[in-house]
């Protein structure tokens, strides 16, 4: 199938797509349009950013709308308020042969009473940022019991910034019966860990091969006693004096916690995790690309949105408890044809996850010593 009619949509949404230009369906939106069209399923679609990821999940909830009622029967989440506008100008226009159908954004820094107002005169489609969608359901000015679809767009930022409790709040109260519609450029932990809770054995389509792994970056083990492991973390940042890292840790107590021991050991480092305020994220992140910081010990879900050019190592601290993170964390080095290192450090019990990295990553690890003199293996 690679054209829209052969997707499903009815007239109005094609004159729309002819007017906007678009030729051929994307491979998301071939793979989503008519799966969404045909079946009241749940679904997890991953793709890359860039690939019409709005149009794979607009067209079918345009045509999905049931225009002989007046109440909300879609909500798209989305992490900003440039994203909610710029969605909700988009479904506009894809919807402009569509008679009687509203699309109202709603997000933070604007008038509340106006956006409410917006909603009494009629919304079929919610377009809203996590935060001011809860403020609004507390206050009572929207109502979600008939929603049908809740689209969840750009998933892992929207957990990146924070937004899981109100994200989990919201589906709680929208009605059992809905679709849940989960659009994601990756599949952290937390996108994986909403997808258990409240989905219904979605169905899962993935463009492009998600744990493709850098050929630039060399895969490195470190096998250490369980007591031992911050002393080969100081032990591999003093053989690398040129380091620029993200170490990455499970939780957030311990990337606090490790972050403060490396700074009293007079390391160039700095914390980064979801209980910062996104000030201190940004003033962290400003300094770590400024390069004032070697060392940023950052938890998976905090480092998604670091794109930085010139890591040098990866160290796994810890390693994360979805193995598929692996990639996502070596893949912060190696990046733009530069070279880089991906060091795990690992006690003999959890030995045997390096072998399924290895199935996963399709590349073999090279066991190393801890440098330096002393003996810390057991
Ligand atoms: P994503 O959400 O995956 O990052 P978007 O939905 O924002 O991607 O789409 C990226 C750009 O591609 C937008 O400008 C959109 O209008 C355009 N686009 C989407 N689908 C098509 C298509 N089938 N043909 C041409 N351009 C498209
Ligand atoms: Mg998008």
């Amino acid at each position: 199938m690679n054209n829209f009619e052969q997707l499903g949509l009815n007239e109005s949404l094609l004159s729309a797509i002819s007017d906007l230009g678009f030729e051929n369906p994307s491979e998301i939106q071939v793979k989503a349009i008519p799966l969404l069209l045909e079946k009241n399923t749940d679904i997890v679609a991953l793709a890359q950013t860039g690939t019409g990821k709005t149009a794979a999940f607009g067209f079918p909830l345009i045509q999905k709308i049931d225009l002989s009622k007046k109440n909300t029967q879609a909500l798209i989440l989305s992490p900003t308020r440039e994203l909610c506008l710029q969605i909700a100008n988009e479904i506009k226009q894809y919807a402009k042969y569509v008679k009687g159908l509203h699309t109202v954004a709603i997000y933070g820094g604007a008038s509340i009473t106006e956006q409410a107002r917006e909603i009494k005169r009629g919304a079929n489609i919610i377009v809203a940022t996590p935060g001011r969608m809860q403020d609004m359901i507390n206050r009572g000015m929207v109502n979600i019991k008939d929603i049908e679809y809740c689209v969840l767009d750009e998933a892992d930022e929207m957990l990146n910034m924070g937004f899981y409790d109100d994200i989990t709040a919201i589906l709680a109260d929208t009605p059992e019966e809905k679709n849940i519609w989960l659009f994601s450029a990756t599949m952290p932990a937390e996108v994986a860990s909403i997808a258990r809770e409240f989905m219904k054995t979605p169905e899962e389509i993935t463009v492009g091969h998600k744990n493709q792994a850098s050929t630039n970056v060399s895969h490195e083990f470190y096998l250490v006693g369980g007591r031992d492991r911050y002393l080969a973390l100081k032990r591999l940042a003093d053989a690398n004096p040129d380091i620029f890292s993200v170490v990455f840790c499970r939780t957030k107590r311990d990337t606090q916690a490790i972050a403060e021991k490396l700074i009293e050991d007079g390391y160039n480092a700095a914390a980064l995790h979801g209980d910062l305020s996104q000030a201190q994220r940004d003033a962290v992140m400003k300094s770590f690309r400024g390069k004032q910081i070697q060392m940023l010990v950052a938890t998976d879900v905090a480092a998604r949105g670091i794109d930085v050019d010139d890591i040098t190592h990866v160290i796994n601290y810890q390693l994360p408890d979805e193995i598929e993170t692996y990639t996502h964390r070596s893949g912060r080095t190696g990046r733009a044809g530069k070279s880089g290192t991906s060091m795990v450090i690992i006690t003999k019990s959890e030995l045997r996850k390096i072998g399924q990295i290895e199935r996963i990553i399709k590349t073999k690890f090279e066991e190393k010593p801890i440098p330096s003199g002393i003996e810390i293996c057991e």
